[in-house]
């Protein structure tokens, strides 16, 4: 693998090929020289002064015949990173522009893919894509590859084999997307000389040996098409063609072929003029030789998602051999060469323009209507080639050069968060390039990001609003969650403590009436679910000790003792309704005693509704709730009442009516809503309207009082497609 040597006058030969401006070669030849001078003194590992490198890569890019600030980028690609040469200097001399792509190129040379795990190569690939944004910058960072694989053999083997395996896994893929086959096939070439060297021996010597006898039997089928074109007056230029050995490899281990059976080892290519031509060519080539059937390929109609166009035929020549055939135009065999970058040179008809930013976005466009009439393959490359550069992600990096993707409007806390939980929660600054920003900044891709923490610092709430990943969203609501039980926990002995101290203060017997059993009979009054929630408010003075210290005591031993008795007697009564004895209808009425009390089954009330008596005719009193439409008429026989100042222990039977737009699961939804309040559903009763496909469920549960049914009513209303939630009156 010998590099014929390049000189000054052959890059220059290839530049003024397609350069043609006198501005364009002056600015090309300052950057030359500028180059040169800097990297003096500079060898590279194989000895050669470093400037080797550099003219090799802005050689390779002019034969992609990119503009002249690509050609520049290239000859300065190094200088910012090896030589010193600071970037305002830069900048001063060659403007944002080159600067921009010389910076995009070392910051991927910088990227750091350190340990397996992290080390994925479509990730990889994304990321550069991303990183890139500006193709100009893959395209020099592919040529700079191509040259440091040419170079290969004077690193170390390790090194040498993972530098092969990330081009033949990123970089050699990148190449093929952008249609850049011969740089894809060189780097192939490369990388299968370094991982598999017996093998290329191997399939290196394979075709050697057959290669004068195949140039013999090319050339007799070059003269043969020759003489069949120049019959019909067809423009041509006509060439055999030999596949480089990586892909020669890939099919036979794919195809599962032994080399002689590869089909297209004998190819030709035949270059024409038109559109018309190729097909025209075709037909005379198809009418002369038999066709081999399924082999023929028009990428001409359906060009490759890498923009590849041309027809493929496979036939049987007259020596009975098979030779693929290959024709297309011009333009098409610099597209399939040259990718990319081709299709804008010809487009532009004028190789002196730069692949500026907007041609490229253009060039998007162009590549978009292709999307919509084509297949599969296309949308996938939009997706990926385009989606990648443009959109999708973030990637930014740590200052030791370690990738972080986020989400598009993403900020340093998001960041931090993703380098691990204490750093996120100990965050006290970002560092962005260089640059002390605000937290809530928001992150670009190729920003190199540093967080400062303080390990005595703590999360704020209002990051929460700015935070971007769920991530940080979930572990900044952990923190928040368990500082509050945590908080709650040290707050439960400030609790208790008032208590006692006001229990002294106003004469009542600590050693009594501090018992947790009898503290217990005080949840449900107060609404606090567990002791330690109790004594929290008590903390946080939400609950007075005085009114706790009042209950406590009005409670007493002994009503504490019947209550229980009471309990007891509830829980083995049966559970059906049973009518409502004045003990435990929870209704007193002022000046009354000895009267059966019962709550009236058509509006049920509950425990904390608005109530008044009905007096019947030989059954006691029937309460209803105070706007149950059934008393309106009977005025005369009301009679006021007012629930028991201590509730009773039992549940109270609410009926409710959902209103609901249909769908799979309500019932499901309703039944895990309820259930999360801890209410017992005794019935349900639901009907869908086929019409207008809405439903209507009747509900009887089992309640505390009207505030804990109020709470589920409101949860109800929140369930998806729910429209409207009442008490049900019968
Ligand atoms: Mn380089």
């Amino acid at each position: 693998m010998k590099n014929v040597e390049l000189t000054k006058e052959m890059f220059e030969e290839q530049i003024k090929s397609y350069i043609k401006k006198e501005d364009s070669l002056a600015l090309i030849e300052k950057a030359y020289n500028y180059a040169k001078e800097k990297h003096e003194g500079q060898f590279r590992k194989s000895g050669e002064p470093y400037f080797v490198h550099i003219q090799a890569v802005a050689y390779e890019l002019a034969k992609l015949h990119v503009g002249p600030s690509t050609i520049c980028a290239g000859l300065l690609h190094d200088v910012i990173e090896d030589c010193d040469v600071t970037g305002e200097e830069f900048i001063s001399i060659y403007g944002m522009e080159i600067y921009m792509i010389v910076e995009a190129v070392t910051k991927i040379g910088n990227l750091k893919f350190a340990d397996e795990k992290e080390y994925q190569a479509a990730n990889h690939r994304k990321i550069l894509m991303a990183m890139a944004k500006d193709i100009r910058v893959i395209l020099v960072k592919l040529c700079d590859r191509l040259h440091n694989m040419r170079t290969l053999e004077f690193m170390r083997p390790e090194k040498q084999k993972r530098i092969a395996k990330e081009t033949l896994e990123v970089y050699a893929p990148i190449a093929h997307r952008l249609g850049l086959a011969e740089i894809k096939n060189e780097l192939e070439d490369l990388c299968f000389y370094y991982l598999d060297n017996e093998k290329y021996r191997e399939i290196a010597k394979l075709v050697e040996n057959k290669k004068s006898e195949r140039d013999l039997q090319v050339n007799q089928m070059i003269d043969d098409i020759s003489k069949l074109l120049t019959e019909h007056n067809l423009p041509y230029r006509i060439f055999g063609r030999s596949k480089h050995l990586y892909s020669i490899n890939k099919k036979m281990v794919q195809k599962g072929k032994r080399f002689e059976e590869i089909l297209d080892l004998l190819a030709i290519r035949i270059i024409t003029q038109t559109e018309l031509n190729c097909y025209e060519i075709l037909g005379y080539i198809h009418a002369t030789y038999r066709p081999i059937p399924g082999r023929l390929k028009d990428y001409i109609a359906v060009p490759k998602m890498n923009m590849y166009r041309s027809l493929h035929t496979t036939i049987v020549g007259n020596d009975g051999r098979i030779y693929e055939i290959q024709i297309r135009t011009e333009e098409m065999d610099q597209v399939a060469e040259k990718g990319v970058a081709a299709h804008w040179a010809y487009k532009e008809g004028n190789y002196d323009s730069h692949l500026e930013q907007k041609e490229i976005v253009k060039e998007l466009d162009w590549l978009k209507a292709f999307k919509e009439d084509e297949l599969d393959n296309a949308s996938n490359y939009m997706d990926t080639v385009i989606g990648d550069v443009f959109n999708a992600n973030v990637y930014c990096m740590t200052p030791k050069g370690r990738v972080i993707d986020l989400p598009v409007g993403s900020n340093p806390i998001d960041f931090a968060y993703r380098i691990h939980t204490e750093v996120g929660h100990t965050t006290v600054g970002a560092i962005v390039n260089g640059a002390l920003v605000p937290l809530s900044t928001v992150l670009k891709t190729g920003d190199v990001v540093e967080i400062r923490t303080n390990k005595n610092s703590t999360p704020s709430e209002d990051w929460l609003k700015i935070v971007k990943t769920t991530g940080a969203k979930n572990k900044i609501r952990l923190y928040f969650q368990k500082k509050e039980q945590e908080e709650k926990e040290t707050l439960v002995k400030t609790g208790e403590e008032m208590l006692k101290q006001d229990m002294i203060k106003r004469g009542v017997d600590v050693e009594e009436y501090f018992d947790k059993e009898k503290l217990e009979k005080l949840f449900n009054f107060f609404r606090t679910p567990t002791y330690l929630d109790f004594m929290y408010s008590i903390a946080k003075k939400s609950l007075s000790t005085s009114s706790v210290i009042e209950k406590l005591v009005k409670l007493g031993k002994k009503e504490l003792d019947e209550d229980l008795l009471q309990q007891i007697v509830e829980k083995n009564k049966s559970k059906s309704k049973a009518a409502h004895e004045t003990s435990k209808s929870g209704v007193t009425v002022k000046g009354i005693t000895g009267m059966k009390i019962n709550l009236a089954p058509c509006c049920a009330p509950i425990y904390g509704d608005e109530i008044i008596g009905y007096v019947t005719k030989g059954q006691g009193i029937k309460v209803h709730r105070a706007d149950c439409p059934n008393i309106l008429k009977e005025k005369s026989r009301l009679i006021s009442v007012e629930w028991d100042e201590i509730k009773p222990e039992h549940k109270f039977e609410a009926n409710i009516k959902i209103f609901s737009k249909d769908r799979a699961y309500l019932l499901t939804d309703l039944i895990t809503c309820i259930s999360q309040f801890k209410a017992n559903m005794l019935s349900v009763n639901i009907s869908v309207n086929q019409e207008d496909l809405t439903a209507t469920a009747s509900l009887t549960l089992s309640v505390n009082d009207v505030e804990h049914l109020n709470t589920i009513m409101a949860n109800l209303r929140k369930v998806n497609s729910v429209i409207s939630v009442e008490r049900a009156v019968k």
